[in-house]
């Protein structure tokens, strides 16, 4: 079964007006809840990691909860700003607003940022089972380089 129309989502980030990102919130609007929708989950995290690797970014799963984790091609220690959003829903909604459309605007932010700029972008997984991802992007809490406290540095170039 297929559980994400590829055809609508191919290259729809972006666009000269609104239909792009449109289809791209109709292509990511599926029941995605990790726990109770593990295929819709999966199939959502490989289309936002197809199209961050398309667009020339470093792009890893990462964690137990499965975020997908997009560098830019600088220099390591560089310091990046970095966008983001959840992409799973809660169990059994298609969760158009909550989240698909903020990862459809980030995955159009990602198209219009040189994949060399100082700007990655994370989609966090388990946001809707209690910020599960961000939290472990966030952890332990960098103590070197003179870093913030939520500074990722140490796990995003590790
Ligand atoms: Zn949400």
């Amino acid at each position: 079964m297929l559980l994400i129309d590829e055809r609508r989502a191919a290259g729809s980030a972006g666009g000269d007006d609104d239909r792009g990102l449109r289809a791209l919130v109709q292509a990511l609007a599926v029941p995605r809840h990790r726990v109770a929708n593990p295929r819709g989950n999966a199939a959502t995290r490989e289309l936002v990691c197809d199209h961050l690797a398309q667009l020339g970014f470093h792009v890893r799963v990462e964690g137990p909860f499965g975020n997908v984790v997009a560098r830019p091609r600088v220099p390591r220690g560089r310091p990046l700003t970095l966008v983001g959003a959840h992409f799973d829903a809660v169990p059994d909604c298609p969760g158009a607003d909550d989240n698909a459309s903020g990862v459809a605007v980030m995955l159009a932010c990602a198209r219009e940022t040189p994949n060399d700029a100082s700007v990655g972008f994370v989609a966090f997984n388990a946001e809707e089972e209690g910020l599960l991802g961000s939290r472990d992007f966030v952890e332990p809490p960098c103590t070197g380089w003179g870093c913030s406290r939520w500074c990722t540095c140490s796990r995003w170039w590790a």
